[in-house]
């Protein structure tokens, strides 16, 4: 079985007259990490947004599992294993940690029989709950109110929300944003620990993180890609250096 778990190709946005994201192709395995780096406006949350649903395209495709997805609803797509984090927090700020998580593990569950509260539904949502708290690493925190939570522990919680839903997919938009450098080792050791069994796109700005965890380095400028491959060649690349890393 192919280890291509989310497939784009030809992915084009247009805003009016720009094309925020241009004829971007890739693919994302499970077991490893693909990052996505590059200046601000290059395309990047865009990108997540038209693999994740959130944006149509203006053309291309995506497949998710060797089924094509273009056109479908966000919720049906997390519903078939796409977890993505937002640049901008989701989390309910009243609510403890253990209530989030528990709230985002409800949302897998098949719209049509949501208001069915049937024993085994709650059972499972329960289960991937828990699942996700201690894969998140935030056992110790699960009674804490979240808006009091640590800003860390606050990327953790949203992190594990998204494993909530039981993804094979992990789409994360700059998890490291805003973080002291030990926060910033605990978010890389959990992606590490989460790298196994998902396929995960980090869109990241840290570029120390982004050389520990990735193993396919994909640069944007101007809605194209300009490299992509394995990160020590990507780097090494002239057009690289000049257009992004300025070295
Ligand atoms: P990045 O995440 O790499 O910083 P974005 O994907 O946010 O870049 O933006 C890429 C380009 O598309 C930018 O020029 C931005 O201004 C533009 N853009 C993004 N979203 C919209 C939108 N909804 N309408 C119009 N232009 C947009
Ligand atoms: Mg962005």
């Amino acid at each position: 079985m192919s280890e291509v778990r989310l497939s784009a190709r030809g992915l084009t946005k247009r805003f009016g007259g720009l094309a925020a994201v241009n004829d971007v192709t890739l693919d994302l395995w499970r077991g490893r990490i693909h990052a996505v780096i590059g200046p601000n406006g290059a395309g990047k949350s865009t990108l997540t947004n038209l693999l994740s649903g959130d944006l149509a395209p203006t053309a291309g495709s995506v497949s998710l599992a060797g089924r094509d997805i273009t056109g479908w609803s966000p919720e049906r797509i997390s519903r078939e294993g796409l977890g993505r984090s937002y640049q901008k927090t989701n989390i309910f700020p009243p609510f403890t940690v253990w209530e989030n998580i528990r709230l985002a593990a409800q949302s897998r569950t098949p719209h049509a029989a949501r208001w069915l509260q049937s024993a085994s539904r709650v059972a499972q949502a329960n289960e991937r709950a828990e699942r996700a708290l201690e894969l998140a690493g935030l056992q110790a925190r699960r009674s804490s109110v979240a808006g009091a939570s640590s800003h860390g522990e606050q990327r953790q919680l949203e992190i594990a929300m998204t494993l909530a839903t039981d993804p094979q997919v992990l789409l994360l938009d700059e998890p490291l944003a805003g973080m002291g450098t030990a926060e910033a080792q605990r978010m890389v050791d959990l992606l590490l620990s989460l790298k196994k069994d998902h396929a995960m796109m980090l869109v990241e700005h840290d570029m120390d993180a982004v050389f520990t965890l990735a193993d396919h380095l994909t640069v944007m400028v101007n809605g194209q890609v300009i490299a992509s491959g394995a990160p020590a060649d990507v780097r090494a690349n002239p057009d690289v250096q000049s257009a992004y890393l300025g070295a």
